[in-house]
C-alpha cells in the first residue's frame, strides 16, 4: 500500500516543485512500524535518490536511533512534510506545504503509528500547528490526534552544533529519542490510544 502511495504521488503536480524535482522521496523503513518520524523536506540527495533522510543529516538521524536500540529498517517509518525538494533546501511554503499534507495525513492513516517524531520546527509547527519554539518544546510528549508525539531537534541543526557534552543539543536529542524508545515499549502508547477514543466517545 505505501508503494501504491508513492507510486501515485511521484505523478503528483498539485504545487511548482515537480518542475524542479528528480525524484520525489515519499518514504523508508516500515509501514507496519508503530513508530514514525517526520522531517521537513528532501534535500539534494533524497532528491536524487528518491529516499528520505539519506544524505549527511540522514546518516546522522540513522545513528542517533541506532544509538538507541532502534533498527532503522524495521522499527520506524521515515518521511517528511513534503515530499519534492524545494529549491537551493529553502523552507517549504505556506502553500506547498498545504499542497502536499494529504500524502502525509495518508501515510500516517496507513502506517497508524502510536508513538510520532517530528524533527525540526517546521515539521512540529506543522502537524501540531503551534508556534511554540522548538527549544521549549523538545522532549516534550504531546498528545495528538490520539498519538503521542515527541518533538526534536532536526538533524540538520545537530550537524551545525556537534557537540556531545551533557546538555547539548546532540545529548539532549539521544535522551528525547530513549524516552521515545521507552514509550512504544510501555503500555503508555494505549493509554494515549484510549484516552483519545474516550474523549471522542465524550464528545459524540
Ligand atoms: N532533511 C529533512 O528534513 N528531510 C530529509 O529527508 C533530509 C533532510
Amino acid at each position: 500500500m505505501d508503494d501504491f502511495l508513492s507510486k501515485a504521488c511521484s505523478s503528483c503536480r498539485s504545487c511548482d516543485l515537480f518542475k524542479s524535482r528528480r525524484k520525489i522521496a515519499f518514504s523508508r523503513g516500515n509501514p507496519s512500524a508503530n513508530f514514525m518520524l517526520i522531517g521537513e523536506a528532501p534535500g539534494s540527495k533524497e532528491d536524487e535518490l528518491g529516499i528520505p533522510f539519506v544524505g549527511r543529516s540522514g546518516k546522522l538521524l540513522d545513528q542517533l536511533l541506532e544509538s538507541v536500540g532502534f533498527n532503522t529498517e524495521s522499527d520506524v517509518y521515515i518521511c517528511n512534510l513534503i515530499k519534492c525538494r524545494p529549491p537551493n533546501n529553502r523552507r517549504p511554503s505556506k502553500s506547498e506545504l498545504a499542497a502536499c499534507r494529504s500524502w502525509l495525513d495518508r501515510q500516517i492513516k496507513l502506517v497508524n503509528p502510536n508513538v510520532i517524531a517530528l524533527a525540526g520546527s517546521t515539521s512540529v509547527a506543522a502537524v501540531l500547528e503551534t508556534s511554540e519554539s522548538i527549544t521549549k518544546i523538545r522532549g516534550e510528549w504531546r498528545l495528538w490526534k490520539g498519538r503521542w508525539v515527541m518533538p526534536l531537534f532536526h538533524p540538520a541543526y545537530l550537524l551545525r552544533n556537534p557537540s556531545v557534552k551533557e546538555e547539548s543539543p546532540k545529548s539532549l536529542t539521544r535522551s528525547d529519542l530513549i524516552e521515545v524508545r521507552n514509550k512504544i515499549n510501555t503500555y503508555d502508547c494505549s493509554i494515549g490510544i484510549s484516552a483519545f477514543n474516550t474523549e471522542r466517545r465524550d464528545s459524540q
